[in-house]
């Protein structure tokens, strides 16, 4: 068991491309970054996952925000900027998301059989 968690602190910061950019990251990042239109007589509420380093997660989010500014207007400083203002706080962390790293996990256990 101790193994098994040495190999997951390991996979943490193992490098890998960033689908955006293309560089080499140790902090790639995996979000659902919120998609909802309020038009007062109509309300649509959507996700959407993202996949990038912290640099292009940071870049993604705030473009997010200034869109979602637009889209939900009233709703926006209770719905759209509690989750955005998180994930962005998020991206500061050394590593991957826990997503990425199951799938790294994943991806070698694959390789070793
Ligand atoms: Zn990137």
């Amino acid at each position: 068991m101790k193994e098994y968690y040495k190999f997951r602190k390991r996979l943490e910061t193992l490098p890998v491309e960033c689908p955006v950019c293309g560089r080499q990251t140790d902090s790639l990042k995996s979000y659902t970054l919120p998609d909802i239109t309020f038009l007062f007589i109509a309300t649509q509420y959507g996700s959407e996952q993202h996949i990038a380093c912290a640099e292009c997660m940071r870049k993604a989010i705030l473009q997010n925000a200034a869109i979602s500014i637009v889209k939900t207007n009233l709703l926006w400083p209770i719905f759209v900027f509690p989750r955005l203002s998180v994930n962005l706080t998020r991206t500061f962390v050394k590593g991957h998301s826990e997503v990425i790293i199951d799938e790294l996990q994943f991806k070698i256990q694959q390789e070793w059989k």
